[in-house]
């Protein structure tokens, strides 16, 4: 199977230096292996959604000279396909129709950190009643190696719970919707943000449910800004500008270990663009978050 990577943006703010680290490290993954880099556009949360940010982060690529091959996936665009994925799921799935306050109630009780107790796994929920549908986990270790973290495992019955495939206002997760859309891209290599790694285990299993492949996985160090904060649409990080590409591109290759040359070295994006290709080494991203320089 040739190479394929992909960046899948969650139009929920602005592009900030920490995706820019995810997009870059994706795509020279890709292109330094003659491997194709697809874009995704994660719009499925329309409530939580930024006006205009899809836009925003489609134009502020193509000024930094990302070029990705074939059509932009949305995915509010492949419903019937969640849905399709949640009834070949149906044997493992039951209606929830906890609270929000419910659920932390049952959190504090057990002193855990928002596991889902079960509750509703017994539960005869009428079909007209709006419920979450949920997955029933097993109490099993999930291992995988990760290209850039190295093993790691987790129990999701312990780490996690059953968890949520779409949501009771009929939205789909991230999870679910995410597995279905790299099986169907044919997304060989995924390289993302740690902030993700605890996340690989659940799209494992839903992989093993639904007969995919699994993808390999390489997941990259936080940035932080210069208080050691995560840099996350959360922490309102500084969206990247356009008129400013090379050198943040510089930075941001710094940042994953490359050793590139100052910014004054590239007259064009394409000579960095080049120079970023040929030199890519993805075991040179360092494993601990090391604060890039501002
Ligand atoms: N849409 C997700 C985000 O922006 C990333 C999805 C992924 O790379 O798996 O956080
Ligand atoms: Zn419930």
């Amino acid at each position: 199977m040739s190479h394929t990577g992909r960046f899948a943006p969650s139009p929920t703010g602005l592009l900030h230096f920490g995706s820019l680290l995810a997009a870059t490290a994706s795509y020279l993954e890709a292109r330094s292996q003659q491997g194709r880099w697809l874009l995704r556009l994660e719009d499925l949360d329309k409530p939580r959604e930024s006006k205009g940010a899809s836009a925003s982060i489609i134009q502020t690529l193509k000024a930094y000279g990302f070029e990705w091959d074939g059509d932009i996936l949305f995915q509010s665009q492949r419903l019937t396909a969640y849905q399709d994925a949640l009834h070949q799921l149906k044997t493992h799935t039951y209606r929830c129709t906890c609270s929000r306050k419910q659920l932390q109630e049952d959190a504090q009780a057990n002193n855990t950190n928002l596991i889902y107790t079960g509750r509703c796994l017994t539960q005869a929920i009428p079909e007209h009643q709006p419920a979450a549908i949920r997955l029933k986990v097993p109490s099993q270790k999930l291992k995988f190696h990760d290209a850039i973290l190295g093993d790691y495992e987790q129990d999701l019955q312990q780490a996690v719970g059953d968890f949520v495939l779409r949501r009771a206002d009929g939205i789909f997760a991230y999870q679910l919707a995410v597995v279905v859309d790299d099986a169907w891209q044919g997304i060989t290599h995924i390289v993302r943000g740690a902030d993700l790694l605890n996340n690989t285990p659940r799209q494992l299993y839903l992989q093993q449910l639904l007969g995919f492949n699994h993808p390999h996985y390489a997941h990259i160090p936080m940035a932080t800004n210069a208080n050691g904060q995560k840099l996350s649409k959360q922490s309102y990080a500084p969206a990247i500008t356009p008129d400013d590409s090379i050198r943040q591109l510089v930075h941001a290759l710094q940042f994953l270990g490359q050793n590139p040359p100052p910014p004054e070295y590239f007259s064009h994006l394409n000579t960095l663009w080049d120079w970023a290709i040929q030199h890519w080494q993805l075991n040179r991203v360092p494993k601990l978050i090391s604060r890039p320089s501002p």
